[in-house]
């Protein structure tokens, strides 16, 4: 009677744990070489992706995949500018040319830049908006003529705690915007797609230790932030890497249009 219960009880198993397995399925990370990207890479990677590494500088996601590969993780380095439409349309060519196929893209590239409202000059606004914003509906667009051809796609967009509030870095007005948009592209990306089997979410970190954050400019303003994070402290890019691989799996195939905060309690203040 027992050993019958057990056979039952192990058919009704949730497999919640086997379904966080990535095997086989190839991911792109944009921004993938440094930061925040490269440990979502590697966690893709551990999970059993096989992992595009793509950044500006070809060096860096040389090196970035290089480590990937040192750890027996199959790994593609490609160079991008997300804020060209080419250029993207020519990475998603490699991944598809390697592979075959994409299943996973992570749109993590991005850059900071600070200034008074009144005074940023137009080149840089046109740099900011073509990197952050300009440069996920690019790849987005890309990603999706691809995984609309195999009814299955996971996107995961990387906004920020800026797209939600103000004042989160000095000046950061048009970075916010930037990040407010990818947020709301998000949500407008995730109901084209919702019947078509591409879920869309979005990761809003807070601040998390990164190059981004230890740029000299910033430096002096470390305890101003940590005083306004509920947690008293920076995140560590490993804090990031559960959230990407839930939405990254099967296990958020009813997710779709999401914004996961993870900031340390940062927006509640
Ligand atoms: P880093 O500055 O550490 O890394 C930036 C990455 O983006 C690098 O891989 C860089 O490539 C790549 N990159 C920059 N410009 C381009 C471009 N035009 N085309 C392709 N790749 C490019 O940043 P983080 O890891 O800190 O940030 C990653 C994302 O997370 C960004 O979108 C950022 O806005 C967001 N974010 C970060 C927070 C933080 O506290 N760190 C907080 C909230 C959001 P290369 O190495 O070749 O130069």
């Amino acid at each position: 009677k027992l050993e019958n219960l057990i056979k039952t009880e192990k058919r009704k198993s949730t497999g919640v744990l086997q379904k966080f397995r990535l095997d086989n399925q190839v991911a792109l990370v944009t921004g993938g070489s440094r930061g925040i990207g490269y440990a979502l890479a590697q966690a893709l990677g551990e999970a059993g992706c096989k992992v595009a590494i793509a950044s500006i500088n070809f060096e860096n996601a040389k090196i970035a995949s290089e480590k990937l590969q040192a750890q027996g993780i199959e790994a593609l380095a490609i160079q991008v500018d997300v804020a060209q439409k080419s250029s993207v349309d020519e990475m998603l060519k490699r991944v598809v040319d390697t592979w075959g196929q994409i299943h996973i893209a992570v749109n993590n590239a991005g850059i900071l830049e600070g200034g008074d409202f009144e005074a940023f000059p137009e080149d840089k606004w046109d740099q900011l908006i073509g990197v952050n914003l300009k440069g996920v509906f690019l790849c987005a667009q890309a990603e999706a003529q691809h995984m609309l051809k195999n009814s299955y796609g996971k996107i995961i967009n990387i906004g920020s705690i800026s797209g939600h509030v103000s004042g989160a870095f000095q000046n950061e007005a048009i970075y916010e915007t930037s990040k407010a948009g990818v947020i709301r592209m998000t949500k407008a990306m995730a109901t084209e797609w919702a019947d078509k089997g591409i879920t869309v979410n979005c990761i809003s970190p807070g601040y998390i230790d990164t190059d981004m954050n230890n740029h000299p400019d910033c430096i002096p303003l470390h305890s101003k932030w940590l005083s306004s994070i509920p947690m008293r402290r920076f995140g560590d890019v490993s804090e990031l890497c559960g959230a990407a691989l839930l939405l990254a799996s099967p296990l958020s195939s009813y997710m779709t249009g999401s914004d996961v905060l993870i900031d340390g309690g940062y927006v509640l203040w």
